[in-house]
This record gives C-alpha cells, sequence and structure tokens, in this order.
C-alpha cells in the first residue's frame, strides 16, 4: 500500500471529478502467485453523473469500487501504481481519521445484501439516527425527523413504523429502500451502488433503481453503477466503463457504446440482452471463461474468446481514443487500424 504523510484535499467545483482514478493497478499476493486485480486502470465521474462500470466476475470492478473507500483490508493488497482521488483527496494516502469523514458524509456506498450492510440486532431507527447525527451533529429529535422524511422520499408509506422496525421484520425491496435512505442521509457527492439490486426480483429491482436515479437527480448526487447487467447500464447509466481482466477496454456515453460497441467483449456482453434476440432464437453468451487473473496471457487478454483474433493481438492494444475529445475510447487492434485507415 502506498502511503505518504500528507492528505491533500480541495474544495471541488462543478468542472472537478468527484471521483478520479488514474492507471491504477492493484495486486493481491497470493501462495506462490500475485493475483493482477487492476491493471492500469483509469476512469472518472463528473458531479452528479451516473456511470456504470460493467464486467463479468473477476473484471476488477469490485475491486474498484471498494477500493474507493479502502474498504479492503489492509494487508490483503499492493497498489502498484497510478493514483485515486476522491473529491480532490489522496485516497491511497489517506489516513484511518480521514476515511471515516470521507466515508458516509462525501460518499456513501449500497452493497448488493442489505442485511450484510444492516446491523440484524438494532431497529432501523436506531441505525438511522446513528449515521445522522455522527455526521450532521443534529439533536435527537431533528435527526428522527430527517430520517423519517428520507424514509418518505423513498415512497416508503409509514416511515414511523420502519424506524421501529428490525431488519429481519423487512421485504428485500424495503432494506434496499432503507439503505438508499441512509445512503443520502448525509447528502453525499457520490454514491457507489455494487450490484445494488441483484438480490431482488425483476420488478422491484427497476423500481429501486428508478428511485435511486431520481433521488440522485434531484439532489445532484453522482453515481458509480457496479453491475454486470448491461441492461441496467442501458437504461440507468449515462457513461459506462467496460471492464475486462482488470483494465477498461471500452468506454463512452451509454447510448453510443450501446448503439455502436467496437470492442468484441461489449459486443458480446450486448448480445446476451434479450432484446438483441429474435423470438424463439437462444441469448448468445460469451465463449469461453475469463482467464486466470494470477497467470494473464500476454498481449491482448481476451485474445482466447475472441472471433476476431489476429497475429498483432499477442502484444496488449493500446486504449485508443475513437472521438476528438478522448471520452470514447476502445482497447482493441480493430479500434487502432480502423482510426489508422
Ligand atoms: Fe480480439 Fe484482437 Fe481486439 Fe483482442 S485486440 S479483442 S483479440 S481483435
Amino acid at each position: 500500500m502506498q502511503t505518504s504523510p500528507e492528505v491533500s484535499a480541495h474544495v471541488p467545483n462543478a468542472n472537478t471529478p468527484v471521483l478520479t482514478i488514474d492507471n491504477l493497478s492493484v495486486e493481491f499476493p497470493a501462495y506462490r502467485s500475485t493475483v493482477k486485480a487492476l491493471n492500469g486502470v483509469s476512469l472518472h465521474v463528473n458531479p452528479g453523473e451516473i456511470v456504470g462500470v460493467i464486467g463479468e466476475s473477476g473484471s476488477g470492478k469490485s475491486v474498484t469500487a471498494m477500493l474507493s473507500l479502502r474498504l479492503l483490508p489492509e494487508r490483503s493488497y499492493h497498489v502498484s501504481g497510478g493514483s485515486l482521488h476522491i473529491l480532490g483527496r489522496d485516497m491511497l494516502a489517506a489516513k484511518e481519521k480521514d476515511l471515516l469523514k470521507v466515508r458516509g458524509r462525501d460518499v456513501a456506498m449500497i452493497f448488493q445484501e442489505p442485511m450484510t450492510a444492516l446491523n440484524p440486532t438494532r431497529r432501523i431507527g436506531r441505525q438511522m439516527l446513528d449515521v445522522i447525527i455522527h455526521h450532521q451533529h443534529l439533536s435527537k429529535a431533528d435527526a428522527r425527523a430527517k430520517a423519517i422524511g428520507l424514509l418518505r422520499d423513498m415512497h416508503i408509506a409509514d416511515p414511523e413504523q420502519v424506524l421501529e422496525n428490525y431488519p429481519f421484520e423487512l421485504s428485500g425491496g424495503m432494506r434496499q429502500r432503507v439503505m438508499i435512505a441512509l445512503a443520502f442521509s448525509c447528502d453525499p457527492q457520490l454514491l457507489i451502488a455494487d450490484e445494488p439490486t441483484t438480490a431482488l426480483d425483476v420488478t422491484v429491482q427497476r423500481q429501486v433503481l428508478l428511485l435511486l436515479r431520481e433521488k440522485a437527480r434531484e439532489r445532484g448526487t453522482a453515481i458509480l453503477l457496479i453491475t454486470h447487467d448491461m441492461a441496467l447500464v442501458s437504461q440507468f447509466c449515462d457513461r459506462v466503463y467496460v471492464m475486462y481482466t482488470g483494465a477498461v477496454v471500452e468506454q463512452g456515453a451509454t447510448g453510443e457504446v450501446m448503439v455502436d460497441p467496437r470492442h468484441p467483449y461489449t459486443r458480446g456482453l450486448l448480445s446476451g440482452l434479450p432484446e438483441q434476440v429474435q423470438p424463439g432464437e437462444d441469448l448468445m453468451t460469451i465463449p469461453g471463461q475469463v482467464p486466470n487473473l494470477a497467470a494473464l496471457p500476454a498481449g491482448c487478454t481476451f485474445r482466447d474468446r475472441c472471433q476476431y483474433a489476429m497475429p498483432v493481438c499477442s502484444k496488449r492494444p493500446p486504449l485508443q481514443a475513437i472521438d476528438a475529445e478522448g471520452l470514447r475510447k476502445s482497447a482493441c487492434w480493430l479500434t487502432v487500424q480502423e482510426q489508422s485507415s
């Protein structure tokens, strides 16, 4: 883990990204090997933006999310290069007391299963009041009024009753609404949502995500949505980063990536969407498996699964800009050839 004695921070403005990750590489030492979880990842989230990070298991998306708030066990990983800033604060160098200020106040996180984030032995009200009082220094009465307002805002009909409930007394969808209320309770500038609705059924999933987006837009909160579900990205995100084996392989405005995917891996993810398939046809899947992160092949790591692989693919392709602003990029030799022709 890289450290430096001072933690720098500055006041963000509308043009300063709330999250900036620059060329970040992270390794997990394992028995006789090293798992290369992130390999030069760069991404950013602007104020108020909803940005998706998509990829299969082992793509590095959840490591990126967890590391953003330094939620991984400190001795379990090694940062071999790059930087990560939230609101100008160097998160890789931040001391624990600074991290505590950032977590919950500036940045909140919503996890896949709220039962693991909520304390099962304490009433919802106690848990919400603790967070609000800790970060906002309100009286108990004001904190309770704020908690009720937040729950009502999440379209919870009887917030007073929910404050008296234990988490296990609520449905999965209701628990996730409570988690979203808790996440918004300190008016964070960034909300990191790691597969926030995977544990819910499809109808509730959509309701919860619509609510999340509506409340984020109202408050100007940015969201980093971590998901394996291309359909969610297409419906909810302004921009998307596609990750594979710990690297960004494609990025751009969601509409552009959906309509004109440039990387064969992105095309593979999109071909698994039901709307891409004619009635009676089987859903497409990407053949093969994600390679072992402890023994990544040289060159393009998607090579063994790619129908377009060619000799040059034994060299790692650069993340090549497709547009003049450099917001739309793809890491594939096909893109390099298209851009140079
Ligand atoms: Fe396929 Fe080559 Fe592009 Fe990799 S670089 S995705 S192997 S065409």
